[in-house]
């Protein structure tokens, strides 16, 4: 039996007195793209800050690679360089160029010194598809080209698990098609994936497993075809039929 690449058990979590996470049961295997749907304030970004350990839990116990990273001490820093994050508003830095960007994080961590950290953020580049920006400064991108340097930085720590929130919401509708092209290139690559995204046929087309998340609770999961095509629970039914 291989041992999961993510695994949450009985995982809460508690802001004050809101419970906002309600006893998850979540696997990721290694190679799978898991997408992660449901409204709004469901805790969907809350559980991808848990597995990069962005955030603690209030209660249960999450496994990278067989390791509990509430209990990681000193192999902290280990365990969350295996996992890479893109986020809706990017967060680049906004006073260095693209290149600084995507070798900042490796040259500082001593992984690569600044040569090869610049031959590689090349690469990267390419692999979004941005290598003519390499000098280029955040503010003169589009957002699509800004998501792009943002997975291309996350990529440069060789991460082996890629963890996304909504990359593609704060993007005007010509720009999504790129950024979700990049994704599908990484998927069809065997990049272990968690992703959060409102594009639904992205989902269809990209997930090995869905998993619908409402209050807090995870009330589906199943293959694209199980749950759009055969969704049972009522919540599942009423979030499709506003989103489809
Ligand atoms: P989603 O990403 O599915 O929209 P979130 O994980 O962002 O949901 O939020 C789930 C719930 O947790 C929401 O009710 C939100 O207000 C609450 N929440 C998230 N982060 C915090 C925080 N840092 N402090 C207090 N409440 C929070
Ligand atoms: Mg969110």
């Amino acid at each position: 039996m291989t041992i999961p690449r993510v695994e949450m058990k009985n995982v809460r979590k508690r802001f004050g007195d809101n419970e906002v996470i309600k006893n998850i049961n979540l696997k990721v295997d290694d190679n799978e793209v898991v997408v992660l749907i449901g409204p709004s304030g469901a805790g969907k970004s809350t559980v991808l800050r848990m597995i990069n350990g962005l955030e603690t839990t209030t209660s249960g116990e999450i496994l990278i690679d067989g390791d509990d990273i509430a209990h990681a001490g000193k192999s902290i820093n280990q365990m969350r360089e295996k996992i890479g994050m893109v986020f809706q508003h990017f967060n680049l830095f906004p006073n260095m160029s693209v290149l600084d960007n995507i070798t900042l994080a490796p040259v500082e961590l001593g992984i690569r010194n600044k040569a090869d950290a610049v031959t590689q953020a090349k690469q990267f580049l390419e692999v979004v598809g941005l290598t003519d920006k390499a000098d280029a400064m955040p503010a003169s991108l589009s957002g699509g080209q800004k998501q792009r340097v943002a997975i291309a930085r996350a990529l440069a720590m060789h991460p082996e698990i890629m963890l996304f929130d909504e990359p593609t919401s704060a993007l005007d509708p010509e720009m999504v098609g790129d950024v979700l092209g990049v994704m599908r290139r990484l998927a069809k690559q065997g990049m272990t994936m968690v992703i959060v995204t409102h594009e639904m046929g992205f989902a269809r087309e990209v997930a090995d497993r869905v998993v619908f998340f409402a209050d807090g609770e995870l009330l589906e999961q199943g293959t694209p075809t199980d749950i759009f095509d055969h969704p049972q629970h009522p919540r599942l039914q009423q979030f499709l039929k506003q989103v489809l």
